[in-house]
């Protein structure tokens, strides 16, 4: 099934197979942080990582969210639908943390009383800087209609993912989403795991996610093999 190469990014590899329409992304156990600048390997990441989006996705697309996931061909390797991804970094927060607390006089911890969406450009090279509608455009990146759309569906996932992970004792401070053109359509891409979220235990605060590397603060297997038991309790069955 996996043929060539196509791309690789800093935790997953992304195949061709023998359908151009299909794509198979690999999810890896490497880790960065800080633009590439922090690097890591981590035992068991990738496969926490695929799981975790795997039911994610699988749980959006029961709500009605279209996404790239078609299934899993192992347990780290997702066969998905090849889309034209939009330049476009969806970051959601609830909760202020990271980046906007060093921008902005944020309190970290402050609860928003409506989600926050921003935009940034998705660009190694210009460092992602975040951008509004009338840049978006300017840019070629992406029109009105499919940015308003866009925030659309990204507040519509908030809503959902912010009570299933409610569910599983998991605050949602922030995240980050994807999304990809597909025959006129708009797709959910990339990835919903440990690495693009900012996940907190309820109980007692603690990071469950990739702030741990970035700051150093704990064991990060342990906490990404938290998440996967309380959102994917079957893989270790
Ligand atoms: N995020 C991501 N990839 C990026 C930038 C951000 O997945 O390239 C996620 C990050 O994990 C967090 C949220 O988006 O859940 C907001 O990130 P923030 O802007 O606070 O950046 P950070 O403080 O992580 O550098």
């Amino acid at each position: 099934m996996k043929m060539e190469q196509l791309y690789t990014g800093k935790a997953k590899t992304i195949y061709k197979t023998d359908d151009p329409t299909k794509l198979i992304s690999e999810f890896r156990d490497s880790l960065t942080a800080f633009d590439g600048k922090k690097k890591s390997e981590v035992d068991k990441k990738g496969y926490y990582n695929a799981q975790i989006t795997r039911k994610i996705y699988e749980m959006l697309e029961a709500e009605g969210i279209k996404t790239h996931l078609i299934e899993m061909v192992s347990d780290i390797d997702m066969l998905v639908d090849a889309v034209e991804i939009v330049k476009l970094e969806v970051i959601v927060r609830n909760i202020a943390a990271g980046s906007i607390t060093r921008k902005y006089p944020m309190k970290e911890g402050t609860i928003f009383e409506n989600p926050i969406i921003a935009f940034d450009y998705k660009s190694d090279e210009y460092g992602d800087p975040m951008l509004n509608n009338d840049i978006a455009v300017a840019l070629g990146v992406s029109t009105y209609e499919e940015i308003e759309h866009i925030r659309n569906i990204a507040l519509k996932i908030n809503k959902i993912l912010v009570d299933y992970l409610d569910e599983r004792g998991i605050l949602l401070p922030d995240f980050k989403l994807e999304f990809g053109r597909k025959d006129g359509d708009i797709l959910l891409a990339d990835e919903i795991s440990c690495d693009t979220c900012r996940f907190w235990d309820k109980e007692t605060g603690e990071s469950l996610d990739k702030d741990l590397f970035r700051q150093d603060k704990g064991n990060l297997s342990k906490a990404y093999e938290e998440v996967a038991r309380r959102i994917v309790p079957e893989i270790f069955e």
